[in-house]
């Protein structure tokens, strides 16, 4: 298999440059591998990463490639024997796959690269002893920072402005970088389930959606919480209330064997008896690692079970356009027993 996807590199071999292909020898169950071909992985990159590619890398040999890596990748596999070699279907490109091919021997050419799903996608899902503390330490650092950034929070001031404090104190705790585009939307933009911050001044009253998280360590962390400034009405705290309930049935869902249409129903079952789940839009929950967005999905009707080792958010919201949203979320790790909340922030009314 030809591994390219760089988070896929970084789990298998942890190098963490931005190019890189492993030749990843597979051996097709029920048969042996032929003796000529190597069996041990290959990283080739490039001249930029030659001290990195010899620090980090684990688990595999390192070639540093004179020209394309992509070119001297296949070199090697042709004149090792290769005559199939499976290709990730879910990040290489069409471009990619083409000029590819084109180093490959054109009598060998045809059916040389085989699409498959990502082989690592399902390995990735459940997280080993070394990944749960890097998980926990990302999750960690981002509650810490929703406390600094309720502080923030004032009518007149930008939302960006929230955004570059939460961020700026990100990185001065030491996170890489932040692990998606920060969301505060505040006031009717708190009905954008995907509210990315903007100049948009805080208003004196209304909701406020905080949706962040920080990249430490490799893994990445995303929680979410909504404030309200100013008072609130009786349908604003119903709501909230309601969305609040909806988040604590879902992750009392959580444990092994489970289906995640199950937890998303319950979320969603709650949402429905308080007449909102029309603007519940979204799937619950998503899993998190590497990658903010990975398996499973926790998403209606999704047969896929839990597994402990996993780590998914659970994140019900309703989204009332013109009016306003809340969303409410946590990471949540799949223990033996149930679930453990790796993002303890408080989830009580807050009111500004
Ligand atoms: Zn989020
Ligand atoms: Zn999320």
């Amino acid at each position: 298999m030809l591994v390219t996807h760089p988070v896929d590199v970084r789990y298998l071999t942890g190098f963490t440059g931005s190019n890189a292909a492993i030749v990843l020898p597979l051996q097709r169950a029920g048969k042996k591998r032929q003796g000529s071909q190597n069996s041990k992985p290959v990283l080739f990159t490039d001249g930029r990463y030659i001290q990195q590619a010899r620090q980090e890398t684990k688990h595999a040999g390192v070639v540093i490639a004179q020209g394309p890596i992509l070119r001297e990748a296949c070199g090697s596999m042709v004149s090792g024997g290769v005559r199939r070699c499976a290709i990730d279907s879910e990040h290489t490109t069409v471009a990619t796959l083409d000029a590819t091919r084109r180093w490959i021997p054109a009598k060998l050419r045809r059916n040389f690269f085989q699409p498959v799903p990502p082989l690592t996608a399902g390995l990735r899902e459940i997280k080993d002893a070394g990944e749960i503390e890097r998980v926990r330490a990302a999750a960690n650092l981002g509650c810490g920072l929703f406390e600094d950034s309720l502080m923030q929070i004032e009518p007149g001031k930008r939302e960006v402005e929230i955004a570059a404090h939460l961020e700026f104190a990100a990185r001065m705790a030491g996170a890489e970088g932040m692990s998606f585009e920060t969301i505060v939307a505040s006031g009717p933009r708190s009905a954008l389930p995907h509210g990315h911050a903007t100049g948009q001044r805080i208003p004196r009253r209304g909701f406020v959606v905080l949706d962040f998280g920080v990249l430490l360590g490799g893994y990445c962390s995303d929680m979410t919480r909504t404030v309200h400034l100013g008072a609130a009405t009786t349908a604003e705290r119903d709501a909230y209330a309601a969305v609040l309930e909806a988040q604590l049935a879902a992750i009392a869902a959580v444990r092994p064997r489970v289906q995640c249409g199950d937890v998303d129903e319950a979320a969603r079952s709650v949402l429905r008896r308080a007449k909102l789940a029309d603007f519940f839009t979204h799937s619950t929950g998503h899993g998190v690692g590497m990658e903010i967005h990975e398996g499973p999905r926790i998403g209606a009707k999704q047969q896929q079970t839990l597994k402990a080792g996993m780590v998914i958010t659970i994140e019900p919201g309703i989204y009332l356009p013109g009016r306003f949203g809340i969303r409410i979320e946590d990471m949540v790790l799949v223990t033996r027993s149930g679930a453990e909340i790796l993002t303890p922030a408080t989830k009580a009314w807050i009111e500004l």
